[in-house]
């Protein structure tokens, strides 16, 4: 497959960017060809490049005309629409050889079940998970992380690294089909909790009278050191271009951070595996999502949500 063409559905926050670097830099001689179930962003989108464009009416449509479908979708019922749906859905059509790509972040379960529908529907078609982690600033400046499930020899791979390379700056292969949402899935788990303990930190460390910016830079060269300390840190002030800084706008909003930490905790159990701390942070991201001031914000958002000082400065006479 010198030069395939190209299917994407799905053009939302993450899906719209990663669809447009496609168009800038593979240059593809055939159209790119889109569909979204809001005609508004189709509309949208096909302003980008008139002449680069195909819109498509369904997922059956952009499955006919492509070689590779590339899909980014909210949750995993709507994984299961575009794949499954019988009249309209990718596996409505002939899908031998093709190669389809779903980047949504749902569990592992529905994605094993797709792989399943389509490995049954045709022996050559190939079907991989690939999350990605980045957010929107990631997906538009195309140096998104791809966890891509298959194993480290996958022949397709050298394929998949060129297209996804157009969207991203790091691809692995996690070794083998649904790893790669399990890889995304271990990475927010973790990461949503040292969000929390590092608001519940901070938060012990102001109200005993400590600067916040001396504490970063402590936890900074010591174990309690993170990327979530050192450039998301959950008290205002601290990081200047945080979300945190900006009344925690933009960022990786709550409920988002809810649903995969929910996706987590629910693979903790089917796998058997002990999560000490999975409840109680599943707890703490959704009761901050039905918070006013705290829902449709970044997740960082708990030092607010514990009552953390975010007039530290004027507490503390700095
Ligand atoms: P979004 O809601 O902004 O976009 C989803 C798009 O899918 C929308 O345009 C919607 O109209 C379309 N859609 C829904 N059902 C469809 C269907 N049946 N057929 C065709 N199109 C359909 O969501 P998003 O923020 O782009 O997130 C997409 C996925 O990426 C989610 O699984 C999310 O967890 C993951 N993700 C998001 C971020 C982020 O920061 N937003 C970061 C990493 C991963």
């Amino acid at each position: 497959m010198a030069s395939p063409a190209l299917g994407f559905i799905g053009l939302g926050v993450m899906g719209y960017p990663m669809a447009v670097n496609l168009l800038k830099k593979l240059e593809t001689r055939t159209k790119l060809h889109v569909y979204d179930v809001s005609s508004q962003v189709l509309d949208n989108f096909e302003q980008e490049a008139p002449n680069l464009v195909s819109i498509c009416s369904s997922a059956r449509e952009v499955t006919e005309r492509s070689d590779v479908v590339f899909t980014i979708v909210p949750e995993g019922k709507h994984v299961r629409a575009v794949y499954l749906d019988e009249a309209d859905g990718v596996l409505s059509v002939e899908i031998d050889n093709k190669i389809l790509v779903d980047c949504s972040t749902i569990d592992t379960t529905t994605s094993i079940d797709v792989h399943e529908a389509i490995s049954k529907k045709s022996a050559t078609a190939s079907f991989y998970d690939a999350p990605v982690s980045g957010g929107s600033l990631g997906a538009a400046a195309a140096t998104l992380t791809f966890m891509l499930g298959c194993n480290y020899d996958d022949p397709n791979l050298p394929l998949l690294k060129g297209l996804l390379g157009a969207m991203g700056s790091s691809i692995f292969p996690c070794g083998g089909f649904s790893l790669g949402l399990t890889a995304k899935l271990c990475n927010n788990y973790c990461s949503g909790l040292i969000a929390i303990a590092t608001a519940e930190a901070f938060n012990i460390g102001i109200k005993s009278g400590m600067d916040p910016l001396m504490l970063a830079r402590v936890f900074t060269t010591s174990t309690a050191q993170s990327t979530i300390n050192d450039k998301w840190n959950p008290v205002p002030g601290v990081c200047p271009n945080s979300p945190a800084s900006k009344d925690y706008q933009g960022g990786f909003k709550v409920p988002l951070m809810k649903k995969d930490f929910n996706l987590a905790v629910e693979m903790a159990k089917r796998v058997g595996a002990q999560v000490r701390l999975g409840e109680s942070g599943l707890a703490v991201y959704e009761e901050s999502s039905e918070d006013a001031e705290c829902r449709d914000r970044d997740s960082r958002v708990v030092f607010r949500y514990i009552g953390g000082d975010e007039d530290w400065k004027e507490k503390l006479g700095l």
